[in-house]
Order: C-alpha cells, then structure tokens, then sequence
C-alpha cells in the first residue's frame, strides 16, 4: 500500500472532523476515524479513543497500522469549550480544555510521527482557531491552547521538516458546527459583524484547506498558519 495515503482523523464523526474525513476520502485517501462517540462517514475505517487517554490513543494508532498500514497524514482536529470569564473559570475547566486540544493533539502527533520518520514523509496538520492570534473572549483556556498548537507545529516542522515532514496550522474562523451553537447570541452576531465576509464558514471549506496542506504538493509549506476566518482574524 502507498505510505502516503493512509490519513487519520480525529474527532471524525461530526462537525469539521466530519467534513475533513468526507473529503480526504473524495481525495482518494484511505482515512481512519478517531472518535469517542456516533459514527464516520461512510468509508472512513472506526477507531475509538478518547485523546484525553493516551493509552487509548496509542491503542488506536496501533490498530490503524496494524489494519491499513503507516500513517501517512494526520490530522489533529478533535476540541472542545469551556468558556467562562477568567475570574469565574476553574483550574478544572482550564485544564480540561488543555488535556483535550493541547495536550490530546501531542499525543497524537506523537504516535503517528514514528511511521512518518520512517517513511521520511508526512503531512500533520493541526486544528487551531483564530482566537489562537486574536484572543476569545471567555476563552483563556481555548486560546492557549490553540496557540500552543501553533508552536507545536513550528516545533515539528523544526525537528522533522529534513525527513520529508511538515506540520502547519489551520485557524478556522467561525465555522457553522455544534460547538458554535453554544455560543450566545449576542456574542455571535458581534463576531459577524467584524468578519469581512459577512458570513459564517461551512465545514467543507476548512476541509478544502486541508485537503491542500496535506497533499503531497504542499510539501514546501511548513510551519505556516493559514487563517480560514472570512478575514477575521487579519493581521493578527
Ligand atoms: P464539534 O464540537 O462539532 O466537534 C468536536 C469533535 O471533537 C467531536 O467529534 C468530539 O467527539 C471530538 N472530541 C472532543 N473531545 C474529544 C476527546 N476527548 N476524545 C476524542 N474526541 C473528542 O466541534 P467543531 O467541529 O466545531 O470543531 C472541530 C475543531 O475545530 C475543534 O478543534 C475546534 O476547536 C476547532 N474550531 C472550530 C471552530 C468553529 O467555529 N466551529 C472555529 C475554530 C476552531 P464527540 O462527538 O464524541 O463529542
């Protein structure tokens, strides 16, 4: 089997995941779901796990190469919320949100950069948002972890970018998904009036940009963050 067209996707069953898993596999990838709960699209190969778990996570990568082969790309896409004001916000609640998105992508890259050392080649890409650069409000534990994932990658890129790997960023803007409908009205409707294009994103277009960056003529592109926020985020 070809090294590189086997992807792994997390938090693959809804939202964005949901939307990057349906796309890879049109791209013509062999995709591998990580999902903790509901079911992938049709196609995409199950493995269950929770990041918060790195045992789980071990045993899930293990499983995929055992079944499909090494892991070509990865992408770390899986987060959650717990918004609250700093005052309010409980060390539970930060690192909660840490342990999930920071700490759950790292166990994950981890895992899949053995085959790709191997191989000499790989693609990680990892999820962060735009309130990684721009700051959220209520979101102290959500924006440092997303900016965490920033350096994560720069980091990657630093250590593996001589054996054929590259780690880039996405920071989507605000996309239409379950975690969005969480948020309070008022608080969405001031996001769109500061997003130039007047409108919130689909899933399908952050997975077309990492469609890009995981492909293998995006391999002189390493290290980046690529803002897909409708120009939200511009010039942070
Ligand atoms: P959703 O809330 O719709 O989906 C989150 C996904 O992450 C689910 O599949 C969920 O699984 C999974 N997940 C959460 N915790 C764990 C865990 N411990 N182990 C395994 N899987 C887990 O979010 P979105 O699709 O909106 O967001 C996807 C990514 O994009 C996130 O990293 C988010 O921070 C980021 N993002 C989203 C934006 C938006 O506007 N929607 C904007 C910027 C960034 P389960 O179904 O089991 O809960």
């Amino acid at each position: 089997m070809d090294t590189t067209r086997i992807a792994v996707v997390t938090g693959a069953n809804r939202g964005i995941g949901r939307a990057i898993a349906t796309r890879l596999l049109s791209d013509g990838y062999t995709v591998a779901g990580i999902h903790r709960s509901g079911e992938l699209p049709e196609g995409a190969h199950s493995y269950r796990a929770d990041l918060t778990d790195s045992e789980s996570v071990t045993t899930a990568f293990d499983a995929i190469r055992e079944d499909l082969g090494p892991i070509g790309v990865l992408v770390a896409n899986a987060g959650i919320t717990k918004d609250g004001l700093l005052a309010r916000m409980s060390e539970e609640d930060f690192a909660a949100v840490i342990d999930t998105n920071l700490t759950g992508a790292f166990r994950c890259v981890k895992a899949a950069s053995k085959d790709m050392m191997r191989a000499r080649y790989g693609r990680i890409v990892l999820i962060s948002s735009v309130v990684a650069t721009y700051g959220g409000f209520g979101q102290v534990n959500y924006a440092a972890a997303k900016s965490g994932l920033i350096g994560m990658a720069r980091s990657i890129a630093r250590e593996l970018g001589g054996r054929g790997i590259t780690a880039n960023v996405i920071a989507p803007g605000f996309v239409t998904t379950d975690m969005t409908a969480e948020l309070p009205e008022k608080i969405a409707a001031d996001y769109l009036a500061r997003i130039p294009a007047g409108r919130f994103a689909a899933p399908e277009e952050i997975a077309a940009a990492v469609s890009f960056l995981a492909s293998e003529e995006a391999g002189y592109v390493n290290g980046t963050l690529l803002n897909v926020d409708g120009g939200l985020g511009m010039g942070h």
